[in-house]
């Protein structure tokens, strides 16, 4: 990882860069632009702050497990860190990330595990940082990771927390949520409450790891310590984040467009599926805005294949015209609050006012919700939505921390791939963890700095 950030650092014009950005911020502080406008990344450039020292710089970083093949067994589960302090434009380019490593095995590494020598790079980096060599100068950086986005299951191994359906499935407050009927089955349901539950803090987390460790039972949906918390400085409710990619479009968003669309409620006031085609035709009268690369397919047999930014420009730009005298009225005002409140928390120049605004929205959305649906539809993803304007308050716009700078969904068959190979040959990838029965790990474990060959199942 240092070797990676050395390259990129000493690349022509980077250093420049970042450092023409950090100093054309703003200091009025009454907008937030970008991360390094964020209440949270704005303490740390404090006198005696991390960033008092202009040389530091700061990541954020991205996992996600996806399938190293169409339908395989074996996933790949790659981290990647990007430098915060760089243009926007630059920043989400290929070439200037880091790629920490990549895990690989059938199901889910041990994260503690798998994490433990990031946390030891981190660690070096934010103690010691490194020597770089700018225009004939050795200057001294050290970096700091300060926020990680992944999603809900992802979040729930790196943390060692329950899963999204299990009791306290949230990892901002203490709201334990309740058992509700869906379909055939049971799921979690998150009531809107008027006071917001007890929030977690650093604190409770870590007691209640330490009763869960001695218990050997959970404590608060908390199963055990998480190695990310050995770094000094980290605070999983403040620095890790809601990824509105897989919270809010592939999450609540797909989830209503089911509720609307799908035969199976044609009972439900809500149902417009008999309508799909007159919504799709309108979606094709409309003008996209320029700058938008993917407009939406078809609705009607393909919205459960849409990618991300699909249901973006779907959410954003399409789906309030398309919908207007289609979707009965009280349903589309209330789909409108998570419209707007999105849009302005994707938004760059957020005012204080523009904040309370978003907050409101989505607080009366998600309220609302099981009120105009049912209860099952007020999951973790929903609840999370009272959570998400204060992530924005803390580290910037949406857009700056969500899983949708990797485009990892795009990288799948390609990129990943390509990088996996590269690793390999490279020795950086991190060794399977074996799993009970499985004997393919064992020598690996034993061996870790060995080269990892690909396991086919
Ligand atoms: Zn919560």
């Amino acid at each position: 990882m240092q070797a990676q950030l050395k390259e990129i650092l000493e690349r022509d014009g980077i250093w420049t860069a970042v450092q023409d950005y950090v100093s054309t911020r703003s200091s009025d502080h009454t907008t937030i632009s970008d991360i390094l406008d964020g209440e949270e990344y704005r303490k740390l450039k404090e006198p005696g702050g991390f960033l008092a020292d202009k040389n530091n710089i700061t990541f954020s970083l991205f996992t996600d497990g996806i399938p190293l093949f169409q339908s395989s067994k074996v996933s790949l589960w790659p981290v990647y860190m990007i430098l915060n302090e760089l243009p926007p434009k630059q920043r989400f380019t290929r070439k200037n990330m880091v790629l920490w490593g990549i895990w690989q095995g059938c199901g889910k590494p041990q994260m503690n595990m798998f994490l433990r020598p990031l946390v030891e790079d981190l660690s070096q980096l934010f103690q010691r940082g490194i020597e770089v060599n700018i225009q004939q100068t050795e200057i001294r950086t050290r970096a700091m990771m300060i926020v990680a986005t992944m999603d809900l299951q992802a979040r729930a191994y790196v943390l060692q927390m329950t899963q999204h359906n299990g009791e306290h499935g949230c990892l901002y407050c203490l709201e334990p949520g309740k058992v509700v009927k869906s379909g055939k089955g049971n799921c979690r349901s998150y009531p809107y409450r008027d006071v917001d539950p007890e929030p977690r803090t650093k604190e409770n987390i870590k007691s209640d790891a330490q009763e869960a460790i001695a218990s050997g039972k959970r404590v608060h949906g908390i199963n055990s310590e998480s190695v990310l918390s050995c770094l000094p400085y980290f605070d999983v409710t403040t620095n890790v984040v809601i990824d509105y990619m897989h919270g809010i479009l592939l999450g609540i968003l797909k989830k209503l467009m089911s509720l609307w669309f799908d035969s199976k409620n044609s009972k439900e006031p809500f149902y417009i599926g008999k309508r799909v085609d007159e919504v799709d035709s309108i979606i094709k009268t409309i003008q996209p805005p320029y700058f938008l690369r993917r407009l939406p397919r078809k609705i009607n047999g393909n919205y459960n294949h849409w990618k991300a930014s699909e249901f973006r420009s779907w959410l954003l730009y399409f789906s309030l015209p398309a919908l207007q005298n289609i979707l009965p009225d009280i349903y589309l005002t209330h789909y409108s609050l998570l419209v707007e409140g999105t849009f302005i928390l994707l938004g760059e120049g957020i005012s204080e006012a523009d904040l309370r605004r978003a907050d409101l929205l989505l607080r009366t959305f998600v309220r609302n919700l099981n009120l105009l649906y049912r209860d099952s539809i007020v999951g973790l993803n929903a609840h999370n939505l009272i959570h998400l304007t204060r992530c924005v308050r803390m580290w910037g716009p949406l857009w700056a921390w969500s899983c949708f700078v990797f485009r990892v969904l795009q990288w799948r068959n390609k990129e990943v791939h390509s990088w996996y190979w590269k690793c390999l040959q490279a020795d950086i990838l991190v060794p399977s963890v074996p799993e009970k029965g499985r004997g393919n790990g064992s020598s690996m474990q034993r061996r870790p700095t060995q080269r990892l060959l690909p396991v086919y199942d």
